[in-house]
């Protein structure tokens, strides 16, 4: 995670900061759901894990009548939607718009935690997306080179077409349209 996540997690000129209504299964609560305001939307804001879902969820999804959506068949479009560093393979892309590195920073404690995992009889794998998802490992992240890869570069080259109120606070000050 990055480390000032939090700042822009609690709210300010980068986050619409939305709740929600009062949920009737939550004694009424009202939840609150940080959003990223401007280009990129939340994946300028998120926390950058980047996890594709267990394959069998994908399967059970099909007998419930998602039809198309099973493994084999969306895995294709992850590939190639891909650009890991660790390059094509049967699991991943290498040529794809979006920017993915398996998490280099590993902290001693981390560290203690995956061999601790081992030690307790668990498997330790190298791809947390590939073949072996119940495991132990370092998790890909949306990174490139050490910085967030966001989804702004795609949005921008989309030509998407912006509401005043959802410009980077940078366009309002410069009185620019996107
Ligand atoms: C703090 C945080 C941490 C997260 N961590 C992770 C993580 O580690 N891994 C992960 O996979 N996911 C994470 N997520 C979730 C992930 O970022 C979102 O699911 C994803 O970005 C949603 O994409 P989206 O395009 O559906 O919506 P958004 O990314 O929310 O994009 C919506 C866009 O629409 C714009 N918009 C809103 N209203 C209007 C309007 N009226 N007119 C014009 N534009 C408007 C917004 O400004 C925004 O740019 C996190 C999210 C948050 C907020």
């Amino acid at each position: 995670m990055p480390g000032a996540l939090r700042f822009n997690f609690l709210g300010g000129r980068y986050n619409w900061a939305f709740h929600t209504e009062a949920e009737p299964h939550l004694g009424g609560r009202r939840l609150y759901q940080p959003r990223r305001r401007g280009l990129g939307g939340s994946s300028s804001i998120n926390g950058m894990t980047y996890v594709r879902g267990h394959a069998l969820d994908y399967e059970r999804w099909v007998t419930e009548g998602a039809t198309g959506w099973s493994y084999a068949e969306v895995l294709p479009y992850f590939k190639r939607m891909e650009s890991h560093e660790i390059g094509d393979n049967p699991w991943h892309g290498g040529g794809g718009p979006v920017r993915i590195a398996r998490v280099s920073a590993v902290h001693p404690i981390n560290k203690a935690f995956l061999e601790a995992g081992e030690q307790a009889g668990y498997v330790r794998s190298d791809d947390l997306n590939g073949y072996r998802q119940e495991s132990f490992g370092r998790f890909d992240v949306n990174v490139d080179r050490g910085v967030r890869a966001s989804a702004a570069p795609t949005t921008r080259a989309a030509r998407v077409a912006w509401e005043p109120g959802a410009m980077p606070w940078w366009m309002h000050k410069r009185g620019c349209a996107a």
